[in-house]
């Protein structure tokens, strides 16, 4: 019903003297009528759109409660929003002298109207044979005590006519006639005195359900010893006799007191890490299992230049970096992804301004037992670690380098030479090719060193390296430091001829070579080069080559050095 509608109504109704109030779902009020105002003169000049009830029963409780009362008057009030949210049908009271009846409807959108209309004093004169307090029939009796419900009849003047069974249990009663022609007040108060010493104090005090009991017809709770709870519901028929059932209500309470521990416990957890997160220096996630954001902590503004808010419903990918994104969702967010190790991984993230930055994603999956799943994401600015983690790796390449190249020379070193060799010959083995090998000697090297000192020996023997070097420049071609001044040079692929040829220019180079930028007027160096090449066969190792290359060696110097000679 539209709002401008419900106007038209309450105008309406105010001809007849209905007063009407509409409240929106947050219980504020939206209008009323001037009957209204007349049930309810303490509201008029005070109330305005938009007031909250709790306001406005203030100001009721305030005109209607007795002094002794007044302390209590946020007992009442809550009370009476209970009421207000929670009727179902109509009940009576009286307010400042008159009695009025309010109903109450609830609309769309969670509002609710209640209408309130004069009635006449609930109890009217008897017309029937009761003259004083009438009693319900023996067919109602029976009925009564067959409920599971405790049950409380009552006479005109609110004297306890008869209780049921269930109602005698409920109230600790030693016996159901006890009780009869008390209030029911007396009976209330009565159970709580006879409570355990302990629970006396727990006592709720009587206003409450004194007042709860002028409003007649609507319903309202009650706690009684032991952790129980009733609900009280009235209906009273036109003799003025009151049918009261008090209904069990214990294991529900008890069921929404734990509802509310928990949720409370939730949420006092929750704030805790709520806490953490927003102070985390890493940014923390939390993604729906539509894969879309539902929470970004504050550093992601500095991270990756997004406001945490301006992330909120966007899709993960958003902070994926083109390259990375479908490994990252691969990893953590397939099926059985998180089976395995979802320890921290490395990736790169994409800024809102566009730069990059490398991050380190841990990646959490909250199930939420329906099959799908909510994740919490961890990102840690990376960069610092990428950098050391580079440096490392450039540092192993160099250390390992290092161990595989001889110092003076910069050739490959002896480890490197055998490591190769033998790698080599099983390629070669492997594809029936075939692997040359020479052994290269400088020719009166002790005399060399003996003439120029040690020192400038080490200069011929990094020259004479070099021009091994620039005379084997094939691909997969290794020249290797074998030792003091011994070269090796291992070259895949091609036969002795070849390989001869290749050691006559080599050697041709090195003893044409004059070193005059090493010694004033120049000095002539020869080489003596064995030569062994070979089809590697099953059965025998590198060390048959190495072998036979050495005794082509032996036979170069032999032969009168500056040589080569093939085996
Ligand atoms: P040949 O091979 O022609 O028989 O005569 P050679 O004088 O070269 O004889 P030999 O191979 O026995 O001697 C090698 C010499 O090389 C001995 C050693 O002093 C020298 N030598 C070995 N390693 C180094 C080095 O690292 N630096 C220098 N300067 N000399 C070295
Ligand atoms: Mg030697
Ligand atoms: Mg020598």
């Amino acid at each position: 019903m539209a709002d401008s509608d419900l106007a038209a109504l309450a105008e309406l109704l105010d001809s007849l003297n209905v007063a009407l109030c509409l409240f929106d779902a947050d219980d504020r009020q939206r209008l009323w009528n001037r009957s209204f105002l007349r049930f309810f003169p303490e509201h008029d000049g005070h109330i305005y759109d938009g007031e909250p009830y709790r306001d406005n029963l203030r100001r009721f409780y305030q005109a209607r409660l007795a002094p002794e009362d007044l302390p209590h008057i946020d007992r009442y009030i809550e009370a009476g929003i209970e009421r207000h949210r929670s009727q179902f049908r109509p009940y009576t009271f009286q307010h400042r002298g008159i009695w009025v009846r309010v109903a109450s409807l609830p609309l769309a959108e969670g509002r609710r109207v209640r209408v309130w209309t004069q009635i006449l004093p609930p109890h009217p004169a008897p017309q029937s044979a009761f003259e004083r307090g009438a009693q319900p029939s023996p067919a109602e009796i029976t009925l009564i005590d067959n409920l599971a419900d405790g049950v409380m009849v009552l006479d005109r003047e609110d004297r306890i006519a008869s209780v049921n069974e269930p109602f005698a249990l409920l109230y600790g009663l030693t016996h159901r006639d006890a009780v009869i022609g008390q209030r029911f007040n007396d009976v209330y108060r009565a159970a709580w005195r006879d409570a355990a010493p302990d629970e006396r104090d727990a006592e709720p005090g009587a206003q409450a359900l004194a007042e709860s009991l002028r409003f007649t017809g609507a319903p309202f709770e009650l706690p009684l010893p032991g952790d129980r709870w009733v609900r009280v519901i009235e209906h009273r028929n036109r003799d003025g006799i009151a049918y009261v059932v008090h209904a069990d209500i214990s294991t529900l309470k008890r069921q929404q007191r734990d509802m509310l521990a928990t949720e409370q416990r939730l949420r006092d957890s929750e704030a805790r890490y709520r806490v953490l997160a927003d102070n985390s220096s890493d940014i923390i996630l939390f993604i729906d299992t539509q894969m879309k954001l539902r929470y970004a902590s504050p550093a992601a503004a500095e991270m990756l230049d997004w406001p945490s808010q301006a992330l909120i419903g966007r899709p993960i990918t958003t902070l994926l970096h083109e390259d990375d994104r479908d490994a990252f969702l691969a990893r953590h967010f397939e099926p059985g992804a998180q089976a395995g190790d979802a320890g921290p991984q490395m990736f790169r993230a994409r800024r809102r301004d566009g730069g990059v930055l490398w991050v380190e994603a841990r990646v959490r999956a909250l199930t939420d037992g329906s099959g799908g799943a909510e994740y919490v994401c961890n990102l840690r600015d990376a960069t610092q670690r990428r950098r050391a983690e580079d440096a490392l790796a450039a540092a192993n390449a160099e250390l390992a380098a290092l161990a595989a190249t001889d110092a003076l020379t910069g050739l490959a070193n002896r480890r490197q030479f055998d490591a190769t060799l033998a790698k080599e010959w099983y390629r070669s083995l492997r594809e029936g090719s075939s692997l040359a090998l020479l052994m290269v000697d400088i020719d009166h090297f002790k005399a060399l060193n003996d003439l120029f000192g040690h020192q400038l020996g080490d200069a011929f023997l990094a020259r004479v390296a070099r021009l091994l070097r620039d005379s084997a420049r094939r691909a997969g071609d290794v020249v290797a430091r074998y030792g003091g001044e011994e070269f090796a040079l291992i070259l895949p692929g091609i036969d002795a001829r070849a390989a001869h040829e290749l050691a006559e220019s080599a050697r041709r180079t090195i003893a044409a070579h004059d070193f005059a930028d090493l010694v004033a007027g120049g000095y002539r160096v020869t080489v003596s080069i064995g030569v062994a090449a070979a089809v590697p066969e099953g059965g025998s190792g590198a060390g048959t080559l190495v072998n036979a290359a050495d005794a082509a060696l032996y036979q170069a110097k032999r032969n009168g050095r500056n040589r080569c000679e093939t085996i």
